[in-house]
């Protein structure tokens, strides 16, 4: 199945709005906004993944510059992301950062109704609005005990 760009368009308008709800620091707004954009693109350009509503399988291919043999999967939902080719986190959530693959995973229950149930029945301006979804991006967690 192919990702419709217009919906996931929707999809990304309703995370940015709800986005502005959040009681983030700027800086992590920031971070948000680009992993939902990062996330966006990748998911028209290389659909590569499993969804359900309680994760994501994702699969992410190396561009030419990273040189890397072999793809990396992520497993992701609201909480956490981790490596499934490996043990371990992802780099950007072990670091406390949002990461593509967690908006991604937000993204996608957006766009298949899980989150925001009758967003897409709003109009523009109830979306810009926040649309009362509330998306729970969780703020980094203290990943000290993953470090051994
Ligand atoms: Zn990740």
């Amino acid at each position: 199945m192919k990702i419709n760009p217009a919906r996931l368009e929707t999809a990304f308008a309703v995370a940015e709005a709800a986005l502005k709800n959040q009681d983030l620091p700027a800086y992590m707004t920031k971070r948000w906004r680009r992993a939902f954009a990062k996330a966006k693109e990748r998911l028209i350009e290389r659909p590569f993944f499993s969804w359900q509503p309680e994760r994501l399988i994702l699969v992410s291919v190396p561009t030419e510059k990273t040189n890397e043999l072999g793809c990396r999967f992520y497993e992701a939902n609201e909480q956490t992301c981790r490596r499934v080719d490996k043990s371990g986190l992802c780099q950007a959530f072990f670091e406390g950062f949002p990461c593509w693959h967690r908006a991604a995973f937000l993204l996608l229950g957006i766009y298949f109704g899980e989150i925001c149930a009758g967003a897409f029945e709003k109009n523009q301006s109830q979306l810009a609005g926040g649309a009362n979804c509330q998306l729970k991006l969780t703020l980094p967690i203290d990943t000290c005990a993953n470090r051994s």
